[in-house]
């Protein structure tokens, strides 16, 4: 499962706490903590 910091790639994560969607749209991007709530793990959505 992606975390916070990793560069899983484009597409859609869904924060495992809250629920909160967040897109990634380049491959270089970071996935940044749940802007929501902080947690660091994501699901591909
Ligand atoms: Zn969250």
């Amino acid at each position: 499962m992606p975390r916070a910091t990793d560069r899983p790639g484009e597409g859609t994560y869904k924060c495992t706490n809250c629920g909160q969607e967040m897109t990634i749209e380049k491959e270089s991007d970071q996935l940044p903590p749940c802007p929501s709530c902080g947690n660091n793990t994501f699901n591909a959505a």
